[in-house]
């Protein structure tokens, strides 16, 4: 009886030892990643945070699939929202600027 409750507590020391907590319990699972991209794509992420979505996509493809993704959604729109914008913004002013000088 008490020889297997003193293994048992032995063999739970061992793994908590072999398991340190910044690779067992900080361990990102898809969900918090998907949850924490916009923030790494902004640069918001903390850098404990950042460091578990690297780890994680070096195991997932799904995941890093994902990123790439994102990454080149964001950079679509980005370049669109520019281009828009500063086309927009020159119409504008030309127009406001045809107005004031017709009007
Ligand atoms: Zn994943």
């Amino acid at each position: 009886m008490t020889g297997w409750s003193s293994v048992l507590s032995e063999e739970k020391g061992r793994l908590r030892d072999s398991c340190r907590p910044r690779s067992c319990v900080n361990e990102m699972d898809c969900k918090e990643l998907v949850e924490a991209i916009t923030a790494y794509l902004d640069g918001t992420l903390p850098d404990a945070d950042r460091r578990r979505f690297d780890t994680h996509l070096e195991n997932c493809t799904y995941c890093t699939e994902y990123l790439e993704q994102m990454r080149k959604t964001i950079a679509r729109l980005g370049t669109l929202d520019e281009t828009t914008l500063s086309h927009d913004a020159r119409e504008q002013l030309l127009v406001a600027f045809r107005d004031w000088r017709t009007g």
